[in-house]
């Protein structure tokens, strides 16, 4: 065998082999399909080797921007580049075979009638043979499945049918590899250990890396950016903590934190509650703000060293508690999260203190 053998494309001892990222890049990209847009202008620019999760609800656009990263979707006007180089554009298209990008999409997609081995040799067809044989079973061995590679699909569960899809997505080396919710079809279980198996394979191959997901969760154990998208648009870009700790908008902030929302209008740029003051700079006297209190960082005390307050409910999370207090002064109930263990029964007076500095401050229309 030559320079090309599966040992060398492939790494020592089972690792998957490292690629050469490419550079994603995203101009102003638009995609009409009706009167309403399913893309309205995102630009986005994914560093070599980085990994960016798409995020949002169902139906804001980001399967469709993956689609057109793989080149299964054109651009109604906008342009997509990698490496700086146009694939989609108005002057140039490049077919998704012309690309180097691998695919894995949410049910696998695995061909019934091919073995498993011969599902991840699919893309390897530009190698010899042999090649791609060895090639598709040291990608088997990555995902720890080389056993099956005679038999076929249907033996397998779904988390090993992940494991196939993704030797498959990964064996011919892509430059850039799009996921769409590669985990949801899995239980919460196998869902975790599959996110960080993946993870760890993503980290060896070193692909350019776009997952889309529904799961904030998710999006913030994999993305090393996430893209926050609602209604064709990208609403925020940033890493977790900095979509964590400061949310553009409200619907980024529910979307990181289990939050309770009170109203409030600003007076001399502070806020007065009956949780507490709260200063509201940059925003205008007498606006209408609503103010975000993670309901995590509520502390309980005793009756006569916070808010008053009363334990209506208790919802047993595991680790957690989630508390609905009626709380002096507010209209609604308020939701806070304790550790178990402290979790007072309910019926209980306490005290709530809240921190003001773990409180967000949102314009007050939604
Ligand atoms: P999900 O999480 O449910 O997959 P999504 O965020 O990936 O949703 P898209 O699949 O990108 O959303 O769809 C965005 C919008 O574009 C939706 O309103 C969808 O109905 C519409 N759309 C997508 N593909 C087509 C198509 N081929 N023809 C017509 N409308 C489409």
């Amino acid at each position: 065998m030559t320079s090309t053998t599966a040992s060398s494309r492939w790494g020592e001892r089972g690792t998957a082999a490292a690629t050469i990222a490419a550079r994603v890049t995203f101009e102003n990209i638009t995609r009409q399909f009706s009167d309403t847009p399913a893309l309205n202008g995102v630009s986005l620019d994914v560093e070599p080797g980085k990994i960016l999760c798409l995020l949002g609800p169902s139906g804001c656009g980001k399967t469709t921007l993956l689609r057109i990263a793989a080149g299964i979707e054109k651009p109604t006007t906008g342009r997509m580049l990698l490496d700086g180089q146009e694939v989609a554009g108005p002057d140039r298209f490049v077919p998704p075979e012309e690309r180097n990008v691998g695919l894995m999409f949410q049910d696998f997609a695995l061909f019934p009638h091919l073995s498993i081995e011969d599902n991840v040799a699919f893309g390897l067809k530009s190698l010899p043979r042999s090649v791609a044989r060895e090639v598709a079973r040291a990608a088997l061995e990555r995902v720890g499945l080389i056993r099956y590679a005679g038999e076929f699909p249907h033996v397998l569960s779904g988390g090993e049918q992940q494991r196939v899809a993704l030797a498959r997505a990964i064996a011919p080396r892509p430059s850039v590899l799009l996921m769409d919710e590669p985990f949801s079809g899995l239980d919460a279980d196998l869902r975790s250990l599959m996110q960080e198996e993946t993870l760890a394979i993503l980290q060896e191959t070193r692909s350019t890396c776009i997952i889309v997901t529904h799961s904030p969760e998710e999006a913030m154990l994999l993305g090393d950016e996430i893209a926050v998208m609602r209604a064709g648009r990208v609403v925020q870009l940033g890493t977790a903590e900095e979509l964590y700790h400061e949310p553009k908008d409200l619907y980024v902030a529910r979307l990181f934190s289990d939050i309770d929302e009170i109203r409030g209008q600003v007076d001399d740029s502070a806020i007065h509650t009956s949780l507490g003051t709260f200063a509201a700079n940059g925003f205008d006297d007498g606006e209408e703000v609503i103010i975000g209190i993670r309901q995590r960082a509520i502390e309980l005390t005793s009756p006569e060293d916070g808010q008053h307050g009363r334990v209506l409910n208790l919802k047993f999370l595991g680790d957690a508690a989630q508390l609905e207090i009626a709380v002096e002064g507010l209209d609604l109930p308020l939701r806070a999260r304790v550790p178990e263990a402290v979790a007072p029964a309910v019926g209980t007076e306490v005290g709530v203190v809240v921190n003001p500095n773990s409180v967000l401050i949102f314009h007050g229309e939604d």
